[in-house]
């Protein structure tokens, strides 16, 4: 499907940036009929995401239908359960200088929403942010990724049937048709990506003062202790590194391991992820492909690099170009200067850095800029509170890895390099609404206590307060 052109980009913009004055005054119920028919169109295509993602990288539909279905059937699904609470006005308190007043929060539609998203969960990354913004009350562009081109087709297809595009419409393109698009004013943008188109993102965003969240990356360390159960970290770091082939924002990147345990989890890793892939894992069903050639060869240069200066592959390390394949691969004494430990991986490629002292550790994460997740495994609670405590993180999951962005109380959000804003759930609501403050006096205008003139009344008031403050 060629791009759309600058000028259907901007037709669409004009119809949406009217549109947005109709749509934010649907009912809760309204939305939550739109929510609804798209949930059921997702299920009776369900065998269509499954086999687009196959097409585009290999991925099984187990896989699919787990990191990508389920989850957003599960935030449909929870936006239905709670939208007509979250839509209504809270109060925020009473405040003894204010006894005349209601203080209340009102939650109103940003507007013109842009959605701009990634690759690597192309189905479920667009579609969750998408039923934020349609629960908030939006027009939404959804701008997908030009490098999941059979997957970006059964979303249009999606949208289309549920969808007018004066309300929410599907844009494919590249950095052309992102960066005209980024040029318009919008009343809010989401962006889920690296952390330097993060910055062209901000930048652009500035000239209209959009008001923007941040989804980014970074690299996300777990840290081990030896008080674990070494079997059960082992098998919980290969499924969470290597799902989708380690191309997962919140993967564990690197592992930071006590010492003290080296010989027994280089040997469980082993047997483990012989267990997982089988001999040969590029016959395993379950095992994903690198998306592009741009990002294979990436990879490959940073691993071969690796080898030479000196790295030690404990698991996997095989590659096969044509067919996009990187093994699931564990190495060990890579250089802190390699790209590997410099940059996000963003692939299958698990390098583990040894610890003498958890204070080493520490340093090395916050050389780093804050990543978007840091995983903790101990037995030990001063341990797991001692990390916290000493780093900072978009979020961490304790003696888990993966599950907090399923949490359906917890907000999905970076920090600083890794992300700005908050998502999913009551907070992905929240992003795409204004909260705006009401104040309501009931009987007399509170600031009638300072109207002018200014009189020795004004000042006895004024003294009054200054003594309960
Ligand atoms: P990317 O930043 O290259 O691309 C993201 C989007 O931006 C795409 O739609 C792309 O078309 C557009 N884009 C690319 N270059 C652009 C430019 N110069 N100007 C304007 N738009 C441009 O990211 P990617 O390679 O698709 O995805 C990988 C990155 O995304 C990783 O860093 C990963 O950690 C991050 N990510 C973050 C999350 C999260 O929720 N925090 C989720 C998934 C991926």
């Amino acid at each position: 499907m060629p791009y759309q052109t600058i000028q259907e980009i901007d037709q669409i913009y004009t119809l949406q940036w009217k549109y947005k004055n109709e749509i934010k005054h649907s009912s809760a119920q309204q939305r939550k009929t739109m929510l609804k028919n798209l949930l059921e169109k997702i299920i009776q295509e369900e065998k269509a995401i499954e086999e687009a993602l196959y097409l585009d990288f290999h991925k099984s539909s187990m896989e699919t239908d787990i990191t990508e279905i389920l989850a957003v059937q599960f935030e449909i699904r929870h936006l239905l359960k709670k939208l007509s609470s979250w839509m209504k006005d809270k109060s925020a308190g009473w405040f003894w200088m204010f006894p005349n007043v209601s203080a209340s929060l009102h939650y109103e539609p940003k507007g013109n929403t842009l959605i701009i998203t990634p690759w690597n969960y192309p189905f479920q990354l667009p579609m969750v942010h998408l039923a934020s913004s349609i629960a908030a009350g939006n027009t939404a562009i959804l701008k997908l990724s030009e490098f999941s081109p059979h997957i970006n087709q059964v979303i249009r297809r999606i949208i289309e049937a549920v969808f007018p595009q004066k309300h929410i419409a599907v844009i494919e393109g590249a950095v052309e048709e992102t960066t005209h698009l980024l040029s318009l004013p919008f009343d809010h943008i989401h962006f889920t990506g690296s952390p330097k188109v993060g910055k062209i993102v901000m930048a652009a965003a500035s000239k209209h003062l959009t008001d923007i969240t941040l989804e980014l990356g970074g690299k996300s360390p777990a840290v081990i202790d030896k008080n674990v159960s070494i079997r059960s970290v082992v098998k919980n770091i290969i499924w969470a590194k290597f799902v989708n082939a380690g191309q997962t924002c919140i993967a564990p990147d690197y592992l930071l391991v006590n010492k003290k345990i080296k010989a027994e989890l280089e040997s469980t890793f082993k047997e483990e992820m012989l267990e997982a892939f089988g001999p040969n894992p590029q016959h395993s069903p379950d095992y994903a492909r690198i998306i592009n050639d741009d990002q294979f060869k990436r990879l490959a240069q940073q691993l071969e690099e690796a080898k030479v200066l000196g790295a030690q592959i404990i698991a996997g390390g095989k590659m096969d170009e044509k067919d996009r394949y990187i093994a699931p691969t564990v190495i060990t004494q890579v250089a802190n200067t390699n790209k590997l430990m410099q940059e996000e991986i963003f692939g299958p490629i698990l390098p583990i850095v040894y610890y003498q002292q958890i204070d080493e550790a520490i340093q090395l994460i916050n050389s780093k800029e804050k990543p978007l997740a840091l995983y903790v495994f101990s037995k030990d609670p001063i341990f797991n509170k001692h990390i916290i405590r000493h780093t900072s993180a978009g979020s961490t999951c304790i003696n888990d890895a993966m599950i907090q962005i399923l949490h359906p109380n917890l907000p999905f959000a970076g920090v600083n390099h890794s992300g700005i804003g908050q998502s999913m759930g009551w907070y992905g609501f929240k992003s795409f609404s204004h909260e705006r403050a009401i104040a309501k006096s009931n009987f007399f205008p509170m600031s009638s206590l300072f109207w002018f003139p200014y009189t020795e009344k004004t000042n006895k008031i004024l003294k009054t307060i200054k003594r309960f403050l």
